[in-house]
This record gives structure tokens, C-alpha cells and sequence, in this order.
């Protein structure tokens, strides 16, 4: 399959498409794991993105189009792919319109994920996440057996460096000024399904269901 999944931060894009990876081999594809992986690795794209990271800001779309441009030719794309955290802005989703009508391309849906504020506030500032494999936890519902400990990989667990209070307040703000439009967006392109997320089999009840519709 081939989706995007819109939602605030904190909406559980992240946990829906580790499960979806599952059910047919859609590889996920997340911008901020790939520049969260560049900042740790020192990289020039990391050097780039870092500061706008931190403050909770977007990267550049330029920035983002270069990484995506090369990401979605790779060959583990061919089974599909689970687009998470990207596209955040009208000027992204255009050119991904473009991007995949030169490749031929064509996206089964964009899947917005709502969720109340309180819930979201609440699940970001209790998350926290594996620095090596990505693995998501949270200190009240789903915390790790060893503290700060991987269970899948023994790595590092931690709060996110834009997880602080100061962060996450500018994140939603972002989100609502610049990555909410989107749902427009999606919705005039006849793609857009909109589920009420109580829990994420919920949402993939939804995603499933109308795959096969
Ligand atoms: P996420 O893990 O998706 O919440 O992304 C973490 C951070 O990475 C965001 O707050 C942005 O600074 C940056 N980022 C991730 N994806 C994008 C994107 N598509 N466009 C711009 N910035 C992004």
C-alpha cells in the first residue's frame, strides 16, 4: 500500500505504520527518524537541520525534497511505503504530486489521524523513544522492562530533545498553521480518509477497510 498518514505530533503516525509495515511488506518511511539519524551521525543534512529540530520548527522544504526525491527510489519502496511525518506543507505536497506523477506513481490515500488536544499533550510529554531502533514507549501505558533500556534492542531510551514543554507547544502550533491545511489539500484530491483514532487498531480497522472498498 501506499498512504500517507497526516496527524499531529503525538497522534501515533509513528505506532500505525510499524503496524501497517506488517501486513504487506510497506516499508515506513519517516523524515524525522531519517534527520533525527543524521543530527546523531554529524552529518552536513544534520548540521542543516538540527537547530530547527530542536525549537520544534520545520526543516525546509528544499531540505525535505532532496531527502524524499532519493528515499522513494529505492527499491524497498516497490512494495509500498508509509509516508510519517511527511508531507507537512502545501508547497511538500505539491511537489509530491509531482514527484510520484514522474515516477508513475499513484497514493492510495492520505489517512488523518485526529486526536484531542489533551491527549496528544499528555502522550508527548510521556513518550519516549530508542535512540538506535526508533522503538516507541511510554513511561505511563507502555514502559520499557529495564528503565532507559530497549526491550527489542538494549538501546538507549530517551525523551526526545524537542520534548520539552517549550518544544512541543511550537510543534502543534506549526502543526496547525502549517501541516492541518493538508487535510484540504487531501480531501480536493478525492484521497482523504479521516478517522477519530481511539486507538490505533481503530485506525487500522479504517485503513484496511477501505483498501478494500
Ligand atoms: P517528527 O518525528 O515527524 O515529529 O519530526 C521531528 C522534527 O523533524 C520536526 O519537528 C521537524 O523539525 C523535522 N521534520 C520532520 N519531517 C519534516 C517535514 N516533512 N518537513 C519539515 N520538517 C520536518
Amino acid at each position: 500500500m501506499k498512504l500517507i498518514l497526516l496527524g499531529a505530533p503525538g497522534a501515533g503516525k509513528g505506532t500505525v505504520a510499524k503496524l501497517l509495515t506488517k501486513l504487506d511488506g510497506s516499508v515506513q518511511i519517516s523524515t524525522g527518524d531519517i534527520l533525527r539519524a543524521a543530527v546523531a551521525a554529524g552529518s552536513e543534512l544534520g548540521k542543516q537541520a538540527e537547530a530547527a529540530m530542536k525549537a520544534g520548527d520545520l526543516v525546509s522544504d528544499e531540505l525535505i525534497m532532496g531527502i524524499m526525491g532519493e528515499r522513494l527510489k529505492e527499491d524497498d519502496c516497490k512494495k509500498g511505503y508509509l509516508l510519517d511525518g511527511f508531507p507537512r506543507t502545501i508547497p511538500q505536497a505539491e511537489a509530491l504530486k509531482k514527484l510520484l506523477a514522474d515516477m508513475g506513481e499513484k497514493l492510495d490515500m492520505a489517512v488523518d489521524i485526529q486526536v484531542a488536544k489533551d491527549v496528544i499533550l499528555d502522550r508527548l510529554t510521556t513518550r519516549r523513544t530508542c535512540t538506535d531502533c526508533g522503538a516507541i514507549y511510554n513511561v505511563k501505558s507502555n514502559p520499557t522492562k529495564e528503565e532507559g533500556k530497549c526491550d527489542k534492542c538494549g538501546g538507549p531510551v530517551v525523551q526526545r530533545d524537542d520534548e520539552t514543554e517549550e518544544a512541543i507547544s511550537n510543534r502543534l502550533d506549526v502543526y496547525n498553521k502549517q501541516t492541518a491545511p493538508l487535510a484540504d489539500f487531501y480531501k480536493k484530491e478525492g484521497m482523504l480518509v479521516a478517522v477519530n483514532a481511539t486507538s490505533s487498531d481503530a485506525v487500522i480497522d479504517a485503513i484496511k477497510a477501505k483498501l478494500a472498498s
